[in-house]
């Protein structure tokens, strides 16, 4: 079902560069396509090394010789404020095209652009409220933490909630006084031009924020590579994380790696399940499927498994997916034909290795656009490809066990880390999990609800390093030790036996 085209699109996505919007040094452009028809419904600048170069250069300048590394906290805050205002005002038209470029539905991305201008706020808010280290030896010594920006941040972000994400990255980036070079995403580049506009609207002086659109081996390369970006923020996948760790590593540049998942969501026989029951299944069909933090994998109780497994099987089939603008819609259409290719081809390796209970085919009615049926594969086995790989769409696969033993091993027997959901009303029991659990989040009796000052982050190959609260702020800032004597400077005298 092919979806309302948005009003006043712009005829064409340009890179933003020292406050100015351009095309690419060589005119280079790529297709950008509406997932409810795979139409090419506009053309974004390609960015090469030329554009990073510009890009970098003017982050830089505006580093070394702009005001912004150097205002005042107060100062940056206000600016900051007014962004979350701007995007508060304008958030069901940041939805509409973000809907429109990615295929959430609107509900969900409405969720999504209030989410990005929270982002702003928050670190609008924490900035102001930051101190820092001070020690005293009492009689000799104060020593403190000089905190400062450490220059060009660059930015690198995937399709799946593009908005929301670039603002986890350009809020803190920007809070702290650094310069940006944003490299959105090249399936979904749309709602990323609206931040120029937001940014000069809301007081963000030229060259503090860079935009340069692009392909991830051309645009994305650039920028990791580039010598005057001494800081990435990547937000995609692993495999993706493994090519930038090591292209950065020649240049020893700070990095932050936010990878993929495959988390579990383990039901217990205790649990409260039709709680359990309404957070499973938005866990996992939610935002598509896309989303990292999804419980993919739901581990059930031997118990109750037959029966839960049942009213997830009815739940998934009533989901309703169709036109992502429609509110009515639970699940739209997948990003890209490409992804859509790959969701699908979990579906049939699924059918070949567990028992399909729900799903697995194109929804009638809907044959055009990267639509899939929520599917649901019960009785998988730990060796299977769809209980081991990150699916990204709407594909749970559902696991028996008998033991607390047998389900943490279950839930640690990938090679993800990202998140964890246990379901269950023994405390004691909940806690034990939560600290086996190999995950750099758990949420116990709830679905993923994230108060932003805790710390955001994987362990294993879900990422390395945290953001999140004042982790987000270390991460975009240098640390320098002062050391101060507050007596007659005590040096052992060399050269002085003659
Ligand atoms: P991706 O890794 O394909 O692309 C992410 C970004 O990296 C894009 O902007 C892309 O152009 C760029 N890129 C690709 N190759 C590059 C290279 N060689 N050098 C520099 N940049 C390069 O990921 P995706 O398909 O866009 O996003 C989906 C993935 O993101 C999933 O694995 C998902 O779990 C993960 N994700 C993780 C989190 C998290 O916080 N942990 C959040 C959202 C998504």
């Amino acid at each position: 079902m092919p979806q309302p085209t948005p009003d006043h699109l712009p005829d064409r996505i340009q890179h933003f560069i020292d406050g100015a919007f351009v095309d690419s040094v060589d005119g280079a452009t790529f297709d950008v396509l509406n997932p409810t028809t795979n139409e090419v419904y506009i053309q974004a600048a390609s960015g090469q090394q030329a554009d990073i170069d510009l890009a970098a250069a003017a982050a830089r300048r505006a580093f070394t010789e702009g005001p912004w590394p150097k205002l005042l906290p107060r100062a940056r805050s206000r600016v900051l404020h007014r962004i979350a205002d701007l995007i508060e005002e304008q958030d069901e038209r940041l939805a509409e095209l973000e809907t429109w470029d990615t295929g959430l539905p609107i509900t969900q991305a409405l969720g999504q652009a209030r989410r990005a201008a929270e982002n702003f706020r928050f670190f609008a808010d924490l900035i102001v409220a930051q101190r820092d280290d001070t020690y005293k030896v009492p009689g000799r010594q104060v020593n403190y933490v000089n905190r400062k920006p450490k220059g060009v941040a660059g930015l690198i972000t995937p399709w799946n909630t593009p908005f929301m994400l670039e603002s986890w990255k350009l809020a803190p980036a920007l809070a702290t006084g650094n310069t940006v070079v944003l490299k959105p995403a090249e399936f979904t580049p749309l709602s990323a031009s609206l931040w120029a506009g937001i940014f000069r609207a809301a007081g963000v002086p030229d060259g503090v924020f860079n935009l340069v659109n692009g392909l991830g081996e051309t645009a994305g390369d650039a920028l990791v590579k580039h010598p005057d970006v001494p800081l990435i923020s990547f937000t995609g996948e692993s495999r993706t994380g493994q090519v930038i760790f090591a292209n950065a590593a020649p240049y020893l540049k700070g990095l932050s790696m936010e990878l993929g998942g495959k988390s579990p969501a383990v039901v217990f026989a205790d649990a409260d399940l039709e709680a359990a029951l309404d957070a499973t299944v938005f866990g996992v069909f939610s935002l598509n499927g896309e989303r990292c933090t999804a419980g993919s994998r739901v581990l059930v109780e031997r118990s109750v498994y037959e029966e839960f497994v049942g009213a997830y099987a009815e739940r998934a089939r009533n989901v309703v997916v169709g036109d992502p603008s429609d509110p009515a819609t639970e699940v739209g259409a997948l990003v890209h034909p490409e992804h859509y290719e790959k969701v699908l081809g979990y579906v049939e390796i699924g059918k070949g290795e567990a028992r399909l209970v729900a799903g697995g085919e194109r929804p009638a009615g809907l044959e055009d656009g990267n639509y899939v049926q929520p599917t649901v594969f019960a009785d998988v086995k730990p060796e299977a490809r769809i209980f081991q790989e990150e699916i990204f769409g709407p594909v749970v696969a559902i696991t028996p066990f008998d033991s607390d033993e047998e389900a943490l091993e279950l839930a640690n027997g990938v090679k993800y880390g990202l998140a964890a959901y246990i379901w269950t009303n023994d405390l004691r029991r909940a806690h034990t999990f939560a600290q086996n659990v190999e995950a750099g989040m758990v949420w116990l009796n709830s679905n993923n609800v994230r108060d932003l000052r805790t710390p955001f982050g994987g362990v294993k190959a879900s990422g390395l390093g945290h953001e999140g609260g004042y982790r987000s702020i270390d991460f975009y800032t240098d640390q320098q030790a002062v050391h101060i004597s507050l007596t007659d400077a005590h040096s052992p005298r060399f050269g002085t036996s003659k």
